[in-house]
């Protein structure tokens, strides 16, 4: 168990994917890892520098540009 580094409020974070929380950064020894304060098993960024840029790609809620599961047919 690391310790768990609040993250400022003016820095942009988006809500946990699953649970809507506000993330935490947790250091362990050294290296920091962007995660859910809630759940273990919700998205958490690979250990290593803060990254919040990392954690906000992977939790917005709407798919990624480029996403043809639903190509619209020409009528
Ligand atoms: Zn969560």
């Amino acid at each position: 168990m690391g310790a768990i580094i609040p993250i400022q409020e003016n820095i942009f974070c988006e809500p946990c994917k699953d649970c809507g929380a506000r993330p935490i950064i947790e250091q362990i020894k050294g290296a920091f890892t962007v995660r859910c304060p809630n759940d273990k098993t919700h998205y958490k960024t690979k250990l290593g520098l803060v990254n919040i840029e990392d954690w906000n790609l992977k939790n917005k809620t709407y798919p990624p540009l480029g996403n043809t599961k639903n190509p619209q047919k020409a009528s």
